[in-house]
């Protein structure tokens, strides 16, 4: 049985994704911020989690590392992320998916430079790359570029300007489904969780649209406790979650040191909610 005690952080990124910290630099902040139990959850990839336990277990960290994703997938012309959790990361399946999708971001990053060449932005894929520095390429890394360039004065406006769905250099991504992410997950023989689904830009009436499909789809959970959160939100979240009988899951989604966020700083899921973890052995 879990030890209900502990700190559950269940949603973050390394540099094996978008992430600024190594999946080693990573395990040790979480100790530091007394985290119990973390999952890595880099975007389509899972190249970090190998670096991440074996940094714990040569330093002997009080940790629980959990073997996660957050897969990208379109539904209704939006990005919707699926967390996976507790993954057997050699499933046949996951790989597959894994490699396709990163075939897609390769594909994606090419025509975002050739949008951006056309306002004059050169050499943004190998930019994008060196950001990168050899694993997944992603939009953040082509922000990072045009903010150090001085195109733009931070991500939110590379994401305003260039790189978001309004923005001058956006190019549809062909990602997976959101029935194929739960049905891949499941065959990892883990847990199916709709990350933040309070951030795509929803009203709340489409927001239960997408939980609707994603319970019919056999999704297992959604986040209900996210960083910079009302109390609002918290709870639109945790009635969802009973609405639609699904688990709840906690994460802070980090990416990298800002004063406001952090590992293991959200807020404790309410008592009406089940805990995705409630049967794990750790
Ligand atoms: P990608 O996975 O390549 O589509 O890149 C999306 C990533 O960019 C997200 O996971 C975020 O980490 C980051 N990001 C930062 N700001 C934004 C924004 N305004 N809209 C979308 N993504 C953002
Ligand atoms: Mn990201
Ligand atoms: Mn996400
Ligand atoms: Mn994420």
């Amino acid at each position: 049985m879990t030890n209900l005690s502990y700190c559950y952080d269940l949603h973050c990124h390394s540099t094996a994704s978008d992430g600024t910290f190594s999946p080693a630099q990573l395990m040790q902040r979480a100790v530091d911020n007394q985290v119990n139990v973390l999952a890595l959850t880099d975007h389509d990839t899972i190249k970090g989690l190998a670096a991440a336990h074996q940094y714990i277990e040569q330093h002997h960290l009080p940790l629980h590392l959990i073997n996660g994703v957050e897969i990208s997938t379109y539904w209704k012309s939006t990005e919707i992320h699926i967390v996976g959790l507790n993954i057997n990361t050699a499933s046949q399946p996951l790989n597959a998916l894994l490699i396709a999708q990163e075939n897609q971001r390769i594909e994606r990053a090419k025509e975002i430079a050739y949008k951006l060449k056309k306002v004059s932005i050169d050499d943004a894929y190998a930019q994008a790359q060196i950001y990168a520095q050899g694993d997944i390429v992603s939009r953040a890394h082509f922000a990072r570029f045009l903010i150090a360039n001085g195109y733009v004065k931070d991500m939110k406006h590379a994401f305003k300007k260039y790189l978001g769905k309004s923005g001058y250099a956006y190019v549809a991504p062909k990602w997976t489904t959101i029935e194929e992410a739960i049905a891949v997950i499941h065959q990892a023989n883990g847990q199916a969780v709709l990350a933040h689904p309070s951030r795509y830009d929803f009203t709340l009436s489409k927001m239960r649209t997408l939980i609707a499909y994603f319970k019919l789809q056999a999704g297992d959970a959604i986040e209900v406790s996210q960083s910079r959160q009302t109390i609002d939100e918290l709870n639109i979240l945790a009635k969802c979650a009973v609405d639609f009988d699904l688990l709840a899951s906690q994460g802070s989604d980090f990416h990298d040191a800002m004063n406001y966020l952090d590992l293991g700083k959200t807020q404790p899921l309410p008592q009406s909610v089940t805990p995705i973890w409630h049967n794990w052995t750790l």
